[in-house]
């Protein structure tokens, strides 16, 4: 059955199909695009997204928009999203019950969106998409694989990367080659000048 976009915020907000909805402030469902054909998949809101309705608007997130803003991207090229749109308390790792209960909204999202490229960001996104829990990000990351129709690029989680800075050119190097694929798919125009990593580390301040 096809649903606009608009149906289903509404069914996103008034969902109760796990206890997350007993928690939180806001239903995070996402930021970006409804358009747009790159969609990037995260872990679950924290505080500030849970104050703020919106996904990767913390620390983390300020690391990804780092990254997307210096290759780049702009608000139309992206979508971002999460496994879960409820925040799990205490930031803990959404558990399988409310990651499954979940995962129909987000087919849902795909679904309307139709995204070509898919961005996970983490091992959580990761095993929502792969049913593999075993996976090591450091083997599978940076390796599109195809599923379904869409081009699917694991990634380490911004918030990984913030605990260990070295790891960073790894996340760097996957967005830039998000961007190579786009480009190279005719899905957003080619940049003129070939990017720099930044290098300045986002504030924690917010
Ligand atoms: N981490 C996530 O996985 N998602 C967010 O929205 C913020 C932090």
């Amino acid at each position: 059955m096809k649903i606009s976009w608009n149906d289903f915020v509404e069914q996103c907000q008034n969902c109760q199909a796990c206890d997350l909805a007993a928690t939180r402030t806001n239903v995070v469902i996402y930021r970006g695009s409804v358009v747009a054909p790159v969609m990037f998949v995260g872990e679950g809101p924290g505080a500030t997204e849970d104050e703020q309705g919106l996904p990767f608007v913390g620390q983390a997130g300020r690391l990804l928009q780092l990254l997307l803003d210096a290759q780049g991207f702009t608000a139309n090229d992206y979508h971002i999203a999460n496994v879960v749109k409820c925040r799990p308390p205490e930031n803990r790792v959404p558990t399988d019950q409310e990651a499954s209960a979940c995962k129909k909204l987000l087919g849902t999202q795909i679904l309307i969106c139709k995204p070509k490229i898919i961005v996970l960001l983490g091992k959580t996104a990761y095993t929502l998409f792969t049913g593999d829990k075993n996976a090591k990000m450091t083997q599978i990351r940076g390796a599109f694989i195809e599923k379904n129709g869409y081009l699917i690029l694991p990634t380490f989680h911004p918030a990984y990367i913030l605990r260990n800075n070295n790891e960073r050119i790894k996340l760097w190097k996957d967005i830039e080659l998000v961007r190579r694929k786009a480009e190279e798919m005719g899905l957003i125009a080619p940049l003129p000048v070939q990017p720099d990593m930044p290098t300045e580390r986002p504030s924690s301040k917010g």
